[in-house]
């Protein structure tokens, strides 16, 4: 049996395609977007309370020569998720490659832990990336793809105080696995990015707890949200074609 991939140039141009990125107003989600763009993807772009964040990176987007669409969404509100999904079809029309990047990081000693709170991780991390599948997958064709942004934690949950948060992101592993075996007879690949300690608002190189964790890494330093926004191009290109349902580890040695 012949093998269609193999007259595929492999490469990491995404010209022709139109990708959504849920929280793309700032830190990764915003180098994604931005990166996506330069290598010639059309994108849209979630926010929940940065609408200015937002609107500079599709700025940027245009800058490049591509569309860019801003789309308020709250992860945590389901209705909003498969509202996204439709308005990017709708306007830049078609959708080829989800990233699941909106996250937040709930901290604290678990026997504090609120309920509130509980759910709204879960609804975040956990339910979004499933119904921005739901939503997504009727439009996604041969070489679409699904990438979630989860954490390097999972794998070695190195100080304490970080249950809900750990817990939450391990579950992007196995929605990783398990839609990877049900898209790949249709194409799609579907994979998720760990990064570690990446410099943004959530976990800044000069925080408090910011030498802790480069004590954990083999590199020592701080990742950039240019080194995530490279392995999800990677991974979105043709480059990727033949990954899937697995972790690309971007932390800098934190788990070696
Ligand atoms: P930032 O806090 O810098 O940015 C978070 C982004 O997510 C913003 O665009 C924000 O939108 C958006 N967002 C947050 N909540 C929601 C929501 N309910 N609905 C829609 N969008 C939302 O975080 P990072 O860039 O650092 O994190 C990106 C991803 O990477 C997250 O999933 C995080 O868990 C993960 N991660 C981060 C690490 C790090 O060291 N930084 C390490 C490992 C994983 P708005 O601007 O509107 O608030």
């Amino acid at each position: 049996m012949s093998n269609t991939t193999e007259t595929e140039p492999i490469n990491s141009d995404l010209s022709g395609k139109v990708a959504l990125v849920t929280g793309g107003s700032r830190g990764m989600g915003a180098a994604i977007a931005r990166g996506l763009a330069a290598a010639g993807a059309d994108v849209a772009l979630t926010y929940h309370q940065n609408k200015e964040g937002a609107e500079a990176v599709a700025a940027d987007l245009a800058g490049l020569g591509r569309r860019g669409l801003v789309i308020a969404a709250d992860s945590a509100d389901p209705a909003a998720i498969g509202d996204a999904v439709d308005r990017t079809v709708a306007e830049l029309g078609r959708l080829d490659i989800v990233i699941n990047n909106a996250g937040v990081f709930p901290y604290g000693p678990v026997e504090e832990t609120d309920l509130a709170e509980i759910d709204r991780t879960i609804a975040i991390h956990v339910r979004a990336p499933l119904l921005a599948a739901r939503a997504a997958v009727p439009h996604l064709g041969r070489g679409g793809r699904i990438i979630t942004i989860g954490s390097n934690l999972v794998e070695r949950a190195v100080f304490g105080d970080i249950a809900l948060y750990t817990m939450t992101k391990a579950a992007n592993n196995g929605l990783t696995r398990a839609l990877a075996r049900e898209l790949g007879p249709r194409g799609i690949t579907v994979n998720t990015v760990q990064p570690g300690p990446t410099d943004t608002d959530m976990n800044p190189a000069r925080g408090e707890s910011a030498d802790l964790q480069r004590g954990f890494m083999a590199l020592g330093e701080y990742g950039s949200v240019d080194d995530i926004a490279a392995a999800v191009i990677f991974l979105a290109g043709s480059t990727g074609r033949q990954i899937t349902g697995t972790t690309l580890t971007v932390d800098g040695g934190g788990n070696a």
